[in-house]
């Protein structure tokens, strides 16, 4: 037997390994069968070259448990090792910097591991002890067994081994017994060796045999060795991409299209990306990617290396060109990586371009679970957003889609506006904006469907890009008269007063309560069959909308506020003008005495108080003032009480405003029920 010391400069390798990997202990699993592979792989390739002349045979890599020695085997035959490689390769470890470099990574095993090139060394991680028996390919090769217990001692002997290749034999120390379950090892198999290019094995297959589950003489080969990424695009046909999609995500629905990636310069990626389905914005997954390194399952968090948007995809990227154990940090300014995320961009882009032009009617059908997913690209990655111009489409009410090019043409000059500008007419809801999609539908006009959780964003996006050009509004925004001004608003034909007693008299009966403010306005539109009508302001609904889905901050200003409403009345309108001639013949002469007095008040106060400022003014004047003031308070309540109960007394003006609300879904509870009563009454 012979002994010996690794060679670790700076620090001991061990209780690095021991102390600070504490986390993804089970990663040693990917290091070692990785590890196996790659021994078979060269042994194959030096196989095809020539170099290796025997009989390859089974080229399986063995996984075993032995729970009754502790024993956890990985065994390979692939090309061994000579006591001499083992020295050179196992027992000198490069480890300079360590305690800083590990210190900044002690949470991240992979950075540490990468970086020392530890593979082999993360075994101790869960091991007391671990031996390598290995026997090189080479001709006339003598056998040897390397055997550490975790200091920096280690010990090699000669053994008998009668195959080439290598057994490494971890005896998996007491805090780690669950390395020794069946079932763990079974799954971190599947989770990081289900693509490996060589077959893994782990134990025997088993089957029912008189009641009982025995062992078959067939190997329990866990992976598939040729998944689909690795293939040739022409070699696939569709059925193939669904079964792999499958095959990554047993319980996911089928995807609605897939992405075959293959690029071997300036970098090496293969993969395949899937645009899932989306049932609701409520369930979307984002980092489902998997990361693969030469069929080595790294990492299902791809963040850092395909742009934030593209995260919503599903499937698999392989690159051994990304580097993989380092830190999120280091990979996001890595200039390789951004290569590869604008890459995988590009090609998206260009997928979606190609469905759109050869499949149109399948992209439509599509386009609601894909909206999402392109409209986020748009706004989060100005390269992406100027190619998805040609095939972002917009839906109108009608479920009839349109790029964005043939929309403007559709629209044309009908939905400009007396300035030349182009006015986008949406709704967000059909159900609940029916009544004003019909008016304008009426006039002539298309009305697009934004009802997408993004929308909000994206309209602001196109407002913002066309320099005022364009403009979005939603149809319940103002009398469909306005939503798209042909001409200057014409004159409103009441005399002030005459608005102030209507606004008074229709004041009174809008709701009061609750998160919604009332503000009456007067329009003359000529022809139209609604004598009031309630719309919303574009820009304060907006506003609220995107302090609700917002981080903003400065937003939550405009979502505290409450939604707020314009009661338009048509002044031009023969209802109105019967209101306003009941409300002069019921009101007048009582509204007449009031009016007066508060006149005298206003006159007396002025002549009180002259020019003078409130301090400069003696106590009497000013107490004076303030009783006059409180008169004309008491006199504004008698006016209010006037009109009040003509507006109470009055049905027409009743029906009128509860119509309007009506709706606009917002007459409810007991208005609703006393205004079922009214109207059967009136039959
Ligand atoms: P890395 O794999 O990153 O080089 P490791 O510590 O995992 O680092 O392995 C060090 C070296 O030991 C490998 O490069 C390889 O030459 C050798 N080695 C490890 N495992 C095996 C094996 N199963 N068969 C043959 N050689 C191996």
């Amino acid at each position: 037997m012979q002994k010996g010391n690794i060679g670790v400069t700076t620090a001991n390798i061990f209780p690095v390994i021991k102390k600070f990997l504490y986390s993804d202990h089970e990663i040693f699993l990917r290091e070692l069968v990785s590890n196996a592979v790659d021994a078979t792989q060269k042994l194959k390739t030096l196989s095809s070259v020539g170099e290796f002349k025997g009989e390859l045979g089974d080229l399986a890599v063995q996984v075993k448990l032995d729970k009754e020695k502790g024993t956890l085997t990985i065994s390979d035959r692939g090309i061994g090792m000579t006591q001499e490689e083992i020295d050179k390769y196992i027992n000198q470890i490069a480890f300079s910097g360590a305690e800083e470099f590990v210190e900044k990574y002690k949470n991240d095993a992979n950075a540490i591991i990468g970086h020392f090139g530890l593979g082999f060394y993360s075994s101790f991680m869960v091991s007391k002890k671990v031996e390598i028996v290995t026997k090189s390919f080479k001709e006339g090769a003598k056998a040897v067994k390397w055997s550490c217990n975790g200091d920096p001692e280690y010990t090699f002997e000669d053994v008998e081994k009668g195959d080439r290749g290598t057994d490494i034999i971890l005896y998996i120390d007491d805090e780690n017994k669950d390395f020794l379950e069946e079932a763990r090892i079974s799954s971190l198999l599947n989770k990081y060796c289900k693509f490996l290019a060589i077959p893994v094995a782990f134990g025997k297959k088993k089957e029912w045999k008189d009641g009982k589950e025995v062992e078959t003489a067939e190997d329990n080969v866990i992976n598939n060795t040729q998944p689909a990424w690795t293939k040739k695009p022409a070699d696939l046909k569709d059925e193939d991409y669904k079964s792999f999609y499958r095959e990554l995500y047993p319980m996911g629905e089928e995807p609605l299209f897939n992405i075959h990636l293959n690029v071997d310069y300036p970098f090496n990626l293969t993969g395949i990306l899937y645009f899932p389905k989306i049932k609701n914005n409520f369930e979307i997954q984002k980092n489902k990617i998997l990361l693969y390194c030469n069929q080595v399952f790294v990492t299902d968090s791809v963040e850092g290396i395909v742009p934030e948007f593209l995260t919503l995809l599903h499937g698999v990227i392989d690159s051994p060109d990304i580097p993989l154990n380092v830190s999120r940090s280091y990979l996001q300014s890595d200039g390789n990586v951004k290569k590869i995320s604008s890459h995988i961009t590009k090609k998206v882009a260009d997928r979606l371009q190609e469905i759109f032009n050869t499949q149109r009617a399948d992209f439509e059908s599509k386009w609601d679970s894909l909206k999402i997913f392109i409209e986020y690209g748009v706004l989060t990655d100005e390269k992406f957003a100027e190619r998805a111009d040609k095939f972002l489409l917009l839906k109108n009410v009608d479920d009839k889609f349109y790029t964005q090019e043939e929309y403007e043409k559709l629209i044309g000059e009908n939905h400009k506006d007396k300035d030349g500008n182009l006015v986008y007419l949406y709704a967000t809801d059909v159900v609940e904006q029916h009544s004003y999609i019909e008016a304008a539908k009426s006039k002539g006009y298309d009305v697009l469907l934004m009802d997408g959780q993004l929308d909000v964003h994206f309209i602001s996006r196109m407002e913002h890009k066309s320099e005022g050009k364009k403009r979005f509004v939603r149809v319940d925004s103002d009398i469909v008269e306005k939503l798209i001004p042909k001409s200057d608003a014409k004159a409103v034909s009441l005399s002030q007063e005459q608005q102030n007693a209507l606004s008074d008299v229709f004041g009174k009966l809008l709701p009061k309560e609750g998160k919604q403010s009332f503000v009456v306005t007067f329009e003359n539109i000529e022809g139209s069959e609604l004598p009031v009508y309630i719309t919303q302001n574009e820009f304060m609904r907006r506003m609220k909308e995107m302090s609700a889905n917002g981080q903003n901050p400065m937003m939550s200003f405009y979502g505290e506020m409450p939604d707020s409403y314009n009661f338009v009345v048509n002044a031009a309108h023969p209802l109105v003008a019967k209101i306003l001639s009941e409300e002069e013949a019921e009101c007048a002469a009582k509204v007449k005495p009031i009016v007066d007095e508060i006149a005298a008040l206003e006159a007396k106060r002025k002549d009180l108080k002259g020019d003078k400022k409130d301090e400069d003014l003696a106590q009497a004047i000013k107490d004076e003032i303030k009783d006059i003031d409180a008169k004309l308070a008491k006199n504004g309540e008698a006016k209010s009480d006037v009109f009040e109960a003509f507006a109470k007394s009055n049905k027409t003006v009743q029906q009128l405003v509860d119509l309007a609300l009506l709706s606009n879904n917002l007459l409810k509870g007991e208005a609703l029920s006393d205004f079922v009563k009214r109207s059967v009454a009136m039959l």
